[in-house]
C-alpha cells in the first residue's frame, strides 16, 4: 500500500515536471498520451489498483482519481499558456514599424528637349503658326532636290546622312522636307511650325550628335517680306529669353532660301556682358533663316511672282544648352538618369 502511494506520488511529480518542459502543441499532445492516455502511466497505475485487496481498493482508486483531476487541470493550464505564447509570437512576427519612412515614389518627367520643344511650338502657335509633322524616313527628292540641292551640289557635304535604300530613301537631315510636303497639299497662306527628329552621318563630339531635333517654321503668303521674317524671329527670341533681348542678323547661305541669314541673340546668360557660354562675345548664334528660294516655290507649284515665303530653323537642344548651361549635347540622349532627373 505504501509503495503504491509512493508510486502515485512519483508519477504525479514526474508528470508535472515533464509538463513544465512542454513547449508546443505536439509535445503537449504527446504528454497527454504518456500520462493520461488509455495506455498511459495513470491507466497502468489504475490497473495495478485492481490487484489490491478489496478493502484497500476504494482509497487507492480515490487517490488515483485525485491525481488524474490534478493532471488534467495542469494540462489545461499549460495548453492555455502555450496558445497565448504562440499568439504573442504571431503578433511579434506581424509587427509593422509605422515610423519607418515610406518608399519613395518615382515619378517621370518630360525630357528636357520635349520641354523646350513645347515652349518653342507654343510661342509660334501664339504667333499664328500651326504645328505639323512629317516622316523621318524621306525621299531624296523631299530632303534635297525639291529644296534646291541637286545630287552633285556641294551643300550635300554639309548634310551627309544614313541611307535606308540608296540612293533615293534616306533618314532626313533636316525638317525642311516637311515644308515641301506642306506646300504641296496646301494653297497659300501657309503658316506652319514643324518640330521633329533629324539625322546626320556625324562623328560625335560635345557639339555634334548623329540624331537631334529641329524646329522649322514656314510662312507663305502674298506680299511677305524680310521685315515679316525679322519681326517674327525677334518676337520669338524675346519670348523664349528676355523681353528686351537684342537680335542681330548676318548674311548666310542655304540653298533653299534667297537671301539667307543667321540670327544671333544677345547672350541670355550674361545679358551681353560676356561669359563662358558665349565665349565672351556677348552673342550667341541661334538659328538660320531666309526668304524661300523662288525655285523651291516653283517646285511645289506656287508662282514666285504671286507669293513669297520665309523659313527658319533651329536646334532645341542648342537652346536648352544655353538656358541650362549644358556643355555636351551627347548628354541629351545618353539615357543617364542623373542628368535627366535634373529637369523634373
Ligand atoms: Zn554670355
Amino acid at each position: 500500500m505504501a509503495s503504491l502511494a509512493e508510486t502515485l506520488e512519483t508519477l504525479e511529480k514526474r508528470a508535472l515536471g515533464d509538463l513544465a518542459g512542454v513547449g508546443d502543441d505536439s509535445a503537449l499532445e504527446n504528454w497527454r498520451n504518456v500520462y493520461l492516455g488509455r495506455r498511459g502511466a495513470l491507466a497502468d497505475y489504475l490497473r495495478s489498483v485492481g490487484q489490491l485487496a478489496a478493502a484497500d481498493r476504494p482509497a487507492a482508486g480515490q487517490a488515483a482519481n485525485a491525481v488524474k483531476v490534478a493532471l488534467e487541470a495542469a494540462f489545461a493550464d499549460r495548453e492555455a499558456q502555450i496558445q497565448a505564447l504562440s499568439l504573442d509570437a504571431r503578433f511579434e512576427a506581424d509587427r509593422i514599424d509605422v515610423t519607418l519612412p515610406a518608399r519613395r515614389l518615382h515619378t517621370g518627367a518630360l525630357h528636357p528637349t520635349t520641354q523646350i520643344l513645347r515652349r518653342i511650338v507654343s510661342i509660334f502657335r501664339d504667333l499664328g503658326f500651326r504645328e505639323t509633322e512629317g516622316p523621318e524616313v524621306e525621299l531624296d527628292w523631299y530632303n534635297f532636290e525639291a529644296l534646291n540641292i541637286p545630287p552633285d551640289h556641294p551643300a550635300r557635304d554639309m548634310w551627309d546622312t544614313f541611307y535606308v535604300n540608296p540612293p533615293s530613301v534616306l533618314l532626313r537631315t533636316h525638317t525642311s522636307p516637311v515644308q515641301i510636303r506642306t506646300m504641296e497639299r496646301s494653297t497659300p497662306p501657309v503658316r506652319v511650325i514643324v518640330p521633329g527628329r533629324v539625322y546626320r552621318y556625324e562623328a560625335q563630339d560635345p557639339s555634334h550628335e548623329w540624331m537631334f531635333y529641329q524646329v522649322e517654321g514656314l510662312a507663305v503668303d502674298a506680299g511677305l517680306t524680310m521685315a515679316d521674317l525679322k519681326g517674327v524671329l525677334v518676337a520669338f527670341a524675346q519670348r523664349i529669353f528676355w523681353p528686351d533681348t537684342q537680335c542681330k542678323f548676318r548674311c548666310s547661305y542655304f540653298p533653299f532660301v534667297e537671301p539667307g541669314m543667321e540670327m544671333d541673340v544677345q547672350c541670355p546668360i550674361c545679358r551681353g556682358q560676356g561669359c563662358r557660354v558665349c565665349k565672351h562675345s556677348g552673342w550667341l548664334e541661334l538659328l538660320g533663316a531666309g526668304m524661300v528660294h523662288p525655285k523651291v516655290l516653283t517646285n511645289v507649284g506656287y508662282d514666285p511672282e504671286q507669293v513669297h515665303g520665309f523659313a527658319f530653323g533651329m536646334g532645341p537642344e542648342r537652346i536648352a544648352m544655353v538656358t541650362h548651361v549644358i556643355d555636351d549635347i551627347r548628354l541629351f540622349y545618353g539615357n543617364d538618369l542623373r542628368f535627366l532627373q535634373q529637369f523634373g
